[in-house]
């Protein structure tokens, strides 16, 4: 098998991940593969059934009935398939949010998905974002980057997204989330958001997406020559 090239970027949510992990793999034509989608997909799974997120036996339980598959549209856009259906839109709720955090903190669940993630990056290059890429899933990529803002900046930009959308959730009740998802996703046990010691840190509180993006391009550069 040909040699596959991985970007790993990690980094607690609204630091601008998926926008930039997207618009780097574009410009590389490479597979960006989101996986914070894979761990909603599943919480939105689960919610359906009625398992709470914090049940961790009946999580464990029903785990292995949930077929999480990544698909790629024309225009390369990723789509989350439950079970057969397509859930690319329900999965992305303030309530799913919140639910993916809770869901993604047992083992037998961040177990279930390891291969999912790991096969995709053995068979393409990917640009692939979460919060354990570098740690845990992909510890031998090429590039690796710990993206991150204050929470204000986070908040702001998730707000913004939700207002674009139509949805009326306060400022305040979305960096309260924030702040909350924050807390749960570095203070678990298995696979804790933390920034890997041979990733590069890059706040992007007073950066926006060109400069950001021409940051991370440099390092791509430096770290594979590509
Ligand atoms: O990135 P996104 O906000 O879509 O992720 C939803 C949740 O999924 C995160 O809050 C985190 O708890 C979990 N997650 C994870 N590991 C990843 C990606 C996401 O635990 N690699």
């Amino acid at each position: 098998m040909e040699k596959t090239y991985a970007v790993a970027i990690d980094g607690p949510a609204g630091a601008g991940k998926s926008t930039l992990a997207r618009l780097l793999a574009q410009e590389l034509g490479w597979y960006y593969v989101d996986t914070g989608a894979i761990y909603r997909t599943v919480a939105y799974f689960l919610d359906l059934l009625g398992i709470s997120p914090k049940d961790a036996d009946g999580v464990a339980r029903y785990i292995d009935e949930v077929n999480v598959e990544i698909r790629y549209d024309d225009q390369g856009a990723q789509h989350m398939w439950m079970n057969g259906m397509d859930v690319t839109e329900e999965i992305r709720t303030p309530d799913i949010s919140q639910k993916a955090s809770l869901v993604s903190a047992h083992p037998a669940v961040r177990q279930a998905l390891l291969e999912l993630q790991r096969d995709l990056a053995k068979r393409h290059n990917v640009v692939m974002d979460g919060r354990d890429i570098g740690t845990v899933v992909l510890p031998q990529a090429a590039v690796k980057l710990f993206l991150t803002a204050s929470p204000e900046v986070r908040a702001q930009r998730r707000y913004a997204e939700l207002q674009a959308k139509g949805k009326k959730d306060a400022y305040e009740q979305v960096l309260e989330d924030l702040r909350r998802r924050d807390r749960q996703d570095t203070t678990r046990s298995v696979a804790p958001l933390r920034q890997a010691p041979d990733a590069v840190l890059l706040d992007t509180t007073e950066l926006d997406i060109p400069q950001t993006l021409a940051a991370m391009r440099a390092i791509v550069r430096e770290k594979t020559g590509l």
